[in-house]
């Protein structure tokens, strides 16, 4: 059993929620007043820079593409935090006035919402210009400081007094979205393009830092300088430290944990008010309310429990109740590869999007329609339906059938306007003589031998060049060892590259534009050796959109790309079944123990390979691995769950790929173990299966 290391980035999210609790209960207070103000005035100050530095860090990583999600993501949020507050606001007599909706949150935690709505725009702004940007937050982050705990000093300057009273008329704080947020959120952008950190100097940064911070404090407050403590000096390095230490130990996303602690976040102080209601109700003022460490820790249960009671309601009806199998794509992460992989081609090298066999299984028309609108125009199909079915859902761009088409067809391939490859000389002869005009692009065979035409014969070419009713808007190949790892898989590629950029040169030597021209597919791309610095005007990649390679094969230039498909499945039924009985087709399982069998809802109809179980194939119940038993039938498979703590249920969803909890399966893994290809494993997936498509 290969396990992840737990993603640490969204996990400290939750302590850091908690942090916040902390600086709004004291947990320390009737015990030590000194500590208490170190723990919340110190150490949980951390907070809410971190949630900053790792929306920058994620946003970043998906090339700030995220940014406007993320905005409006924050604005329903607010809003629906609004309503929340509202009766409190009402009880306690707190008029919601536009100051509290705009600058401050309409109650005192919410201020970090619009603080995020004003620093996103600016983050993203001063992201794109380099140092002046850093100076600018830099700046920023001092005069916010200088009206946070250094005012005592920074308020006295002539022009700066003046400045903080303006600023004192619009926020009741300066730690708010102009002045302490966007340097955050650019220290996190900061680490994406960079190699991950060291665990250890990252420590001891952080150490130090905290020290610092704990002196200036200390300092600070003797002098009694302070106006509000959530600004030192030293944060920013603190915060450098945490985030490489956190960052060294595993960088990854779990969305589950972020949304709980964004719901402990916006839940607490309603769960404060009920623990203080209920302590008075219940006499037990002394014990719920002063004792100050009881109070946080009956406070912080609470909010996580309501947290959690939240999150499985709305988990509950994202679950569809018809469908016993399904896809479930991930939007997000497609835009997120499409950047990474537009920023990993030359600026010259356009992106041909390959959605064929229905986008390998994802479904062609969202991931087209959302390619389109991420400003994708070039596009890519095996054969004429697949192209016809992108134009009757309104894609626009250019679209290449890679494949052989008919051509009887040509009208047809003329009225949806979608370009054909001319496989060969006699195919290219058949579509000019139909006498329509077609476009095409001339496929041009380099050594893989399957279509095109040979690249030898130049002469041939240019004829079809000349024929009357064929457009030539593109000329391409296709490389066939690129994903391989031998020195002679490399050779073979040059060779193929140096074959094609000959002909490219032939052909504009004799006169000839051949429009559009390209090479490489995904993993012409992710191992760059293969084309020897030669760019042509579009790559058409096709798997990595997807986020997952062919195998777990290593490659020169690695994409960190995330998944997008994840497949699952309901239990059908569950059986005991004792030791010695065997199970399935062919009793090809025998119980070696008493065995807890659960029954799942899918099967090689579905497009599963029969062979799913044979090598160790294993899917994910309650989060955890269950190994998949006996063969694969049409409609159902068998899992053994006996190793689950409690037996799973008729209707629990188990997951084939994807994340489930603290589990993962990445279809690489899943392939291999089936004894084939990503390619093949996620394209064979079936119109059966349902679609979700998830665009968070
Ligand atoms: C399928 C295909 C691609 C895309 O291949 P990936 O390895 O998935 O990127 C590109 N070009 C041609 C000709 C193809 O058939």
């Amino acid at each position: 059993m290969n396990r992840q290391p737990l993603p640490s980035l969204d996990r400290f999210r939750l302590l850091a929620a908690v942090l916040v609790v902390a600086i709004h209960t004291g947990p320390l207070g009737s015990f030590s007043p000194a500590a208490d103000l170190w723990l919340t005035r110190v150490l949980a100050r951390v907070a809410v820079p971190y949630f900053a530095m790792v929306s920058g860090y994620f946003l970043a990583r998906g090339h700030w593409q995220g940014t406007g999600r993320l905005w409006r993501h924050t604005l329903g949020l607010y809003a629906a935090s609004v309503l929340l507050y509202l009766p409190l606001n009402l009880y306690a007599g707190n008029p919601v006035g536009w100051r509290g909706l705009v600058f401050n949150g309409t109650f005192y935690h919410l201020w970090y919402l619009p603080a995020l709505l004003l620093a996103l725009p600016i983050a993203r702004l001063l992201a794109g210009t380099g140092r002046t940007g850093w100076a600018v937050a830099g700046l920023l982050y001092l005069i916010g400081l200088g009206g946070d705990s250094y005012y005592g000093l920074a308020g006295q300057l002539p022009g700066l007094g003046a400045l903080y009273e303006v600023v004192f008329t619009l926020w009741d704080y300066t730690r708010n979205g102009l002045f302490l947020l966007p340097l955050f959120l650019l220290l996190g952008a900061a680490f994406a393009p960079r190699p991950v950190p060291a665990a250890r100097p990252s420590t001891w940064l952080f150490l130090a830092g905290l020290g610092a911070m704990t002196l200036e404090s200390l300092a600070l407050h003797t002098a009694g300088i302070p106006r509000h403590d959530s600004m030192y000096l030293f944060l920013p390095l603190t915060m450098w430290g945490l985030f490489g230490l956190l960052l060294a130990v595993n960088g990854g996303q779990d969305r589950a944990v972020r949304r709980t602690a964004a719901l402990v976040y916006i839940l607490h102080p309603w769960c404060i008010v009920a623990v203080r209601g209920a302590a008075r109700f219940l006499g037990l003022r002394g014990l719920l309310v002063e004792n100050s460490l009881v109070h946080f820790a009956v406070v912080v249960p609470l909010s996580v429990a309501l947290a959690f009671a939240l999150q499985s309601l709305t988990g509950r009806r994202t679950l569809p109740p018809d469908v016993r199998a399904w896809r479930e794509i991930d939007l997000a992460a497609l835009r997120q590869n499409t950047a990474l992989l537009r920023d990993a081609l030359p600026a010259s090298c356009a992106l041909m999007a390959v959605v064929k066999a229905d986008a390998y299984g994802h479904g062609a028309v969202p991931v087209a329609r959302t390619l389109q609108r991420e400003g994708v125009r070039l596009f890519a199909v095996a054969c004429l339906s697949e192209g016809i079915r992108l134009r009757k859902a309104d894609i626009r761009g250019d679209i290449l059938i890679l494949g052989w088409t008919d051509p009887a067809q040509a009208p047809v391939l003329r009225r949806w306007r979608l370009c054909a490859t001319v496989a060969d000389a006699d195919h290219g002869r058949a579509l000019s003589a139909q006498g329509v005009p077609v476009r095409v692009h001339l496929a041009v065979d380099t050594g893989m031998h399957r279509l095109g035409i040979p690249a030898e014969e130049i002469g041939t070419l240019a004829e079809l060049f000349a024929l009357p009713h064929l457009r030539v808007e593109g000329v391409y190949s296709h490389l066939c060892t690129s994903d391989g790892t031998s020195q002679a898989d490399r050779a073979f590629a040059r060779q193929q590259t140096g074959t094609f950029v000959r002909t490219l040169a032939l052909l504009r030597g004799m006169g000839l534009d051949p429009g559009l021209t390209h090479l490489q597919a995904s993993y012409g791309i992710l191992n760059p050796a293969c084309t020897a610095g030669h760019t042509f005007g579009a790559a058409r990649p096709g798997l990595l959109l997807y986020g997952v390679y062919s195998d777990s094969n290593p490659v020169d230039h690695p994409l960190p790309l995330r998944p997008v498909l994840s497949l699952r499945a309901r239990v059908a039924a569950v059986h005991r079944v004792p030791a010695g009985a065997g199970a399935g087709y062919g009793l090809a399982f025998t119980a070696r123990r008493d065995t807890c069998l659960a029954v799942l809802a899918i099967g090689y109809a579905d497009g599963l390979p029969r062979n799913y179980g044979a090598q160790g194939g294993v899917v994910l119940l309650h989060g955890a691995r269950c190994p998949v038993v006996g063969r694969v039938c049409m409609d159902q498979m068998l899992v053994d769950a006996t190793d689950l703590p409690t037996p799973p249920k008729a209707g629990e969803c188990a997951t084939l790929i994807g994340t489930d909890g603290a589990g993962t399966l990445r279809a690489e893994e899943v392939a291999v173990a089936c004894g084939t290809i990503t390619n093949e494993l996620l394209s064979r997936l079936g119109s059966r299966l349902g679609l979700l498509v998830r665009d968070i």
